[in-house]
């Protein structure tokens, strides 16, 4: 196997087990080959866990990914037409032998423009910063001994948006530095990281973390309290009843209760929290969006609010927050620890980012462009 592939797998596979760092098929990594001609990258759909020598990643020529980026025709195309456009041009990109319609990840253009080896995670601990507002300057804050500080991206929508605005600000920093940013936090999405070797991307990116993570506040200690059996019976037929009215599937309800959660539930503001939008794009395209709160969960109650989600051009969710009860999951066993993973994991950032001057989420025209194209795409 090409080392640059071998590379590939071992970062992915490494950094995907943990539900902490990146969740769902969130998240992509790429190592370049030695001589630069080419890049391996992780392929859109496939989750960085699963992906393995023969599948889950596609081999790009890196100097038609450049030019993608310099094309001034679709910099002024429409956002659908040109994602398309560019979906496209990556797939005549590809050189790998693969007969398979798994496309590049949608931000291969950026990883084409920085070191080696690349990995983007949407860790929990950097939600924390990425996500509220006083984030930016606790990161300045945090790494202002590092002589070559990370780069701080304000929000572009996933994709060529997010490709040009990164090339810009990397171009100024190079500028300013000699080199490349290594570390780049990317509001209301995640974290990049890159180096000349995939251990270097590694030892990064722990350090980056850990650092993050020790900034943290720890969670008031709550004597959790768990709701009486009888009560968790009647939600969870309650939602139930409601999803099938609502979405016509009969699907198995999961009760979920720990730490987190009661701490969300013990807020006298939660409802407002829940109610502020979805934190990033991933949350979007995977599970439908934010979990719904449920104040009194009567079958009609909760159909109604579910109504009311598709009706705004939702999807319906499947996660639900349910006053003075717990977390329910509406889903089948193959997306339940998804869900799971998506629903407690925002709710532990929507409280850290209480910390840091309070929550940012996506606004409405943000969600919108995610709506119009990441969740109308094919
Ligand atoms: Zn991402």
């Amino acid at each position: 196997m090409d080392n640059a592939l071998s590379d590939l797998i071992r970062i992915s596979n490494e950094t995907g087990k943990d539900p902490a760092l990146t969740q769902a098929a969130g998240g992509n990594t790429s190592v370049k080959t030695g001589d630069g001609k080419f890049m391996f990258i992780k392929a859109s759909g496939t989750a960085l866990k699963d992906m393995n020598a023969h599948r889950g990643w596609r081999k790009l020529h890196l100097n038609k990914l450049h030019g993608v980026i310099k094309d001034k025709y679709l910099a002024k195309m429409p956002a659908d037409r040109r994602e398309r456009e560019i979906i496209n041009r990556h797939l005549t990109y590809c050189c790998d032998g693969i007969e398979s319609t798994a496309r590049p990840s949608v931000e291969a253009n950026l990883h084409a423009i920085l070191d080696k080896c690349v990995i983007h995670l949407h860790p929990l601990v950097v939600g924390a910063y990425v996500n509220s507002k006083n984030g930016r300057a606790e990161i300045t804050k945090l790494f202002k001994s590092e002589k070559y500080p990370p780069l701080w991206i304000s929000y572009a929508p996933p994709g060529f948006p997010l490709a040009i605005k990164t090339s810009r600000l990397v171009a100024n920093y190079e500028k300013h530095y000699g080199r490349k940013p290594a570390v780049m936090f990317l509001a209301k999405h995640g974290l990049f990281v890159s180096a000349k070797t995939a251990p270097g991307a590694m030892r990064l990116l722990h350090k980056i973390l850990n650092r993050c993570e020790n900034n943290l506040p720890k969670l008031k200690p709550l004597r959790l309290k768990q709701p009486a059996a009888k009560k968790i019976l009647e939600v969870k037929s309650a939602i139930q009843k409601a999803v099938l009215n609502t979405t016509g599937r009969l699907l198995p309800v999961t009760f979920i209760y720990n730490k987190t959660i009661a701490c969300f539930l013990n807020r006298p503001d939660a409802a407002k929290l829940l109610a502020m939008g979805p934190l990033e794009p991933a949350e979007m395209v995977y599970v439908n969006g934010t979990p719904m709160w449920v104040e009194t969960p009567s079958t009609e109650k909760i159909a109604s609010g579910m109504k009311k989600i598709v009706r705004d051009g939702n999807k319906p969710v499947s996660a639900f927050l349910v006053k003075g009860v717990g977390l329910f999951i509406a889903a089948d066993k193959n997306t339940v620890s998804i869900v799971k993973d998506f629903a407690t994991g925002t709710t532990l950032v929507r409280l850290w980012t209480l910390h840091f001057g309070g929550l940012v989420p996506l606004t409405s025209s943000e969600q919108n462009f995610v709506k119009r194209w990441y969740l109308a795409a094919p």
